[in-house]
């Protein structure tokens, strides 16, 4: 009788359990907001090979998760030219290809402030934004300082971080490895900007996580060779940080770079430039 409640008993926890574990469980899309050029390796990767060149794209991130929660990793920019930009499409436009709308984004995990991940920030109201208090500090203060650098930050985007602090939406994270939403956990180290941070994703299979590295990763060329990228605030620490993400999955094909349009051919299609990450 005592063996039966026993076993009984277990069951019902190990259901929860896992329950609890799909709950955290999240469903990982690449969505192209913006096509780029051709370009020799040699402008986005230092010590490449002077013949080879990577196709460049700008993308966001959608995290679906099984509890109903909707994450954007990044947030595009605004395009404001008037010249004819025929790849850009709106991030939040893009979202609509896969039934989302910009009022249900529920967070932004900003990776890092360049304007080309900040930029759309506005277009996603109901959003906290988590995004490291060191790369905020240097964002908002230091960069437009004499010796700062502020190369890819757009000052537009700081009075708009400014604004949605005092709206009460910013997260500031302080530190490394650590689980801001249940299943979702950041790391820093890779010095893209002051204190970027790049993403590790329980995704929907029991054995592999999805690693969003956005910027610390520019293109595959840069993984596969360890070779940093131009825009970095100390190359060793770019390449380090490289070395680390292969100790966080199991599988080396989930680690995804921030710029390389590879990733748009290496996953299945599921709308028009989205694919989904993983199985
Ligand atoms: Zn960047």
């Amino acid at each position: 009788m005592i063996k039966k409640f026993t076993l009984a008993f277990i069951l019902f926890l190990t259901a929860i359990i896992s329950n609890c574990q799909n709950g955290n469980e999240y469903h990982v899309f690449a969505l192209k907001y913006d096509d780029g050029p051709k370009i020799p390796a040699q402008q986005g990767i230092v010590g490449a090979n002077p013949k080879d060149s990577v196709r460049i794209c700008f993308m966001v991130w959608l995290l679906k998760g099984e509890n109903g929660r909707n994450i954007l990793v990044d947030a595009g920019y605004l395009d404001t030219t008037k010249t004819e930009n025929k790849g850009y499409v709106r991030p939040d436009l893009m979202l609509k290809r896969l039934n989302v709308s910009a009022s249900d984004i529920n967070d932004i995990i900003l990776t890092h402030p360049h304007y080309d991940h900040i930029g759309g920030i506005n277009l996603f109201p109901n959003a906290k934004v988590w995004m490291q208090k060191d790369d905020f500090d240097y964002f908002v203060g230091e960069a437009w300082q004499e010796k700062g650098v502020s190369e890819g930050f757009q000052k537009n985007d700081v009075r708009n971080i400014i604004e949605i602090n005092l709206q009460g939406r910013l997260k500031l994270v302080k530190g490394d490895s650590i689980e801001i939403i249940p299943g979702i956990r950041v790391f820093i180290g890779s010095k893209h900007t002051f204190e970027n941070q790049y993403v590790l994703v329980n995704s929907n299979s029991k054995t592999n996580k999805i690693l969003i590295a956005s910027d610390a990763i520019w293109f595959y060329y840069n993984y596969n060779k360890l070779l940093p990228a131009t825009l970095c605030m100390d190359p060793k620490a770019y390449v380090g940080a490289m070395k680390r993400m292969k100790t966080l999955v199991t599988n080396p094909d989930f680690i995804i770079p921030g710029h390389d349009d590879l990733v748009f051919t290496k996953f299945p299609n599921v709308a028009e430039g989205v694919v989904k990450i993983g199985n």
